[in-house]
């Protein structure tokens, strides 16, 4: 259980993040959530549960905003036992098209905010000699596809994060470790099938067929709940060794 401990996750006003705080309000933990959209529906729904929740407002791009929802996190509930690093961006184009501006904002995003979100993070959680800090990453954290340069070079990035602090952690009762999925069903991923629909002249449901078909042997998408239950084992006492993986839930795609 995870009664008294706090969690904070990184855009969790929707989609996975939103379905991973649910997961962890659920075991028992406080939440801090995070992200922009309607705070008020994400905070509804994880107060319906029980759980004592607050929503910060942080843009993960800005590492002033990172330290002032640490700040926070650290006078509502005395700091984070459990970190989420799962706020990201996409942005579909080659290398050459690629707008600069755009590769800055995914590396800021996608990457550089779980570097200060952790490092904030790790004083309270060695204190108490107990933290978990799960980081969402991605098939493309462990195999690229064409037209997403700066997203697979941030999630590669984030997998090699991910172990730095693992092992720099490793004698302690802080672990860090990775959750990679595939393709799901978030507005991220509605948006590039509504783009290929438009661009090709089919229909979004041919779209998504041939989305999961080029990539997922499974051809089906995984979910945000079986994503917050990845993260609520990572927090369990049967995950106090693993150190440093990077998990995936991607209906085979990187089995290829
Ligand atoms: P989403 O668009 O549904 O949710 C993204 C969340 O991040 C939202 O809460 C949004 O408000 C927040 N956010 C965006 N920019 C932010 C910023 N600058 N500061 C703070 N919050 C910000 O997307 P999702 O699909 O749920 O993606 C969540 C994570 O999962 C991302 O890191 C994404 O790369 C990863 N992921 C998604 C998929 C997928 O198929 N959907 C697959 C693998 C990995």
């Amino acid at each position: 259980s995870l009664q008294g401990k706090t969690a904070l996750v990184t855009g969790s006003t929707s989609g996975i993040g939103l379905g991973i705080a649910i997961e962890l309000a659920r075991q028992g933990a406080s939440l801090v959530l995070n992200g922009f959209g309607d705070a008020e529906a994400a905070k509804a729904q994880i107060a319906a549960l029980g759980a004592r929740v607050e929503h910060h407002p942080a843009d993960m791009s800005r590492p002033a905003d990172i330290a002032a929802m640490m700040e926070f996190a650290a006078s509502r509930f005395g700091g984070v036992d459990v970190l989420v690093n799962n706020a990201g961006i996409q942005h579909v184009a080659s290398v050459q098209d690629f707008p600069p501006e755009k590769w800055d904002a995914i590396l800021a995003i996608n990457l550089s905010s779980a570097f200060h979100t952790t490092r904030l993070a790790l004083p309270h959680m060695l204190r108490r000699n107990w933290g978990r800090i799960i980081n969402v990453a991605s098939a493309h954290g462990l195999a690229a596809s064409a037209g997403k340069s700066a997203y697979v070079a941030a999630k590669h990035g984030l997998i090699g994060l991910t172990k730095a602090v693992a092992l720099e952690n490793a004698t302690t009762g802080v672990t860090c470790n990775a959750i990679c999925p595939g393709w799901v069903l978030t507005p991220l991923v509605q948006k590039q099938i509504d783009d290929r629909a438009s661009q090709q002249g089919i229909s979004v449901q041919q779209a998504q067929e041939n989305l999961l078909r080029e990539k997922e042997p499974s051809l089906q998408f995984t979910t945000p709940q079986q994503l917050g239950q990845m993260a609520v084992f990572l927090c369990s006492p049967a995950a106090d060794n693993m150190r440093g993986i990077a998990w995936s839930n991607d209906g085979g795609w990187t089995a290829q």
